[in-house]
């Protein structure tokens, strides 16, 4: 079998987990401290908020923004369904806007007309979908434009860039997830990352219970904090994730330049976008999808649809109210299929990947 997603735990991240668990000190403590600023750090942002997870990061971050009940967040319709269920945690309601058809990310042009449209929008949370930055050029100066704050989900792009700049420096504040099949983990863990003093802050009290003397509660918090254990895991990754995302470039190369079949459309990459591809993420045309899986199947090849559906026409959101059909959602949904990309892929595995993809009639 030839997996999807595979974390890659070496000897390094064993050995600095026995460290934290020798020191007695397993809850959050200077692990984590240093896994921030070291995380930050390396992404180009002062304050660094280490989580439980990339869900809890977004909703501390929305929160420590001061979003919150009515307020409205303009989002993709195409995501993890963590993306939309933070602005529903916080009492904020999403206003959703259709994609790219090539890059799969939030439309630029769909950002201007909900803002046009709901010119008492709070926000805007956009995600760098399957490791492809979003425009934040032009992200940006719409924020500008319309006075609108912005959160960059950055749960599939460690490290990419846009105009050479990285992503989760862009916005008023950040959020990534070290989830295993993400681009570096810590089993289970998030990061807020922010320049704005005032949002680092709030996100440092908010995960803490917002405690910041002993038993003095400023904020009705939560205990959201990372251990430990998952920081020195994190730690060891973080020094990885160069040689992790080289890894998964050379792979995503090594498609482009090979996959061959007409059926098959390969990722769009734009121009200004370093890929970290999180995900290698190809579109099957003519309905031709399920004979892919099955031919997949058969192959022992694994391969992820990311994602099915829409967020707004989940299960879970209905009955709230929020438009279901998307000119290009509804069609990309249909289309995608992820193939392995991750760096440990061996030469031979991911030759007779090419060969089955380049086989589907
Ligand atoms: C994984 C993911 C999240 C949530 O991260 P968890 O660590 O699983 O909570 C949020 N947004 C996107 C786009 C993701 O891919």
């Amino acid at each position: 079998m030839i997996n999807i997603a595979r974390p890659l735990i070496g000897q390094e991240e064993k050995d600095a987990v026995l460290k934290v668990m020798d020191s007695g000190m397993i809850a959050c403590g200077q692990t984590v401290s240093y896994f921030e600023k070291e995380f930050a750090k390396r992404m180009g942002v002062k304050n660094g908020i280490a989580t439980t997870s990339g869900t809890t990061a977004l909703e501390v971050s929305l929160h420590a923004m001061g979003i919150g009940f009515g307020d409205k967040v303009i989002t993709t319709a195409y995501s993890f369904i963590a993306s939309t269920n933070s602005i529903l945690y916080v009492g904020a309601t999403p206003v959703f806007v259709d994609i790219d058809v090539r890059t799969f990310n939030i439309s630029i042009d769909g950002i201007r007309m909900a803002l046009q449209e709901h010119p008492d929008a709070k926000a805007l949370l956009v995600v760098h979908l399957f490791g492809q930055a979003c425009d934040m050029n032009k992200i940006m100066e719409l924020a500008k434009e319309f006075n609108v704050k912005v959160i960059e989900d950055c749960a599939q792009a460690h490290d990419a860039e846009w105009d050479g700049r990285k992503v989760g420096s862009f916005g008023d504040v950040a959020a990534y997830s070290f989830y295993p099949t993400k681009n570096m983990t810590t089993g289970e863990g998030g990061m807020v990352l922010t320049n704005n003093e005032e949002i680092a802050e709030n996100a440092r009290l908010l995960i803490n219970h917002g405690m910041k003397i002993r038993y003095q509660h400023e904020k009705i918090g939560y205990n959201y904090r990372m251990t430990n254990i998952a920081a020195a895991i994190g730690l060891e990754q973080l020094k990885k994730l160069d040689n992790f995302n080289e890894g998964r470039r050379k792979n995503a190369e090594y498609y482009n330049n090979n996959l061959i079949n007409p059926l098959i459309d390969i990722p769009f990459v734009s121009n200004n976008a370093k890929h970290v591809y999180h995900q290698y993420t190809i579109k099957i045309k003519k309905e031709k999808r399920d004979a892919l899986i099955k031919l997949l199947e058969d192959n022992q090849i694994g391969y992820g649809v990311f994602y099915p559906f829409s967020i707004p026409e989940q299960p879970a959101y209905a009955g709230m109210g929020f438009k279901t059909e998307w000119e290009t959602t509804d069609v990309v949904k249909k289309q995608v299929i992820s193939i392995p990309v991750l760096p440990s892929l061996m030469e031979e595995e991911i030759r007779t990947i090419v060969a089955v993809l380049n086989d589907l009639e």
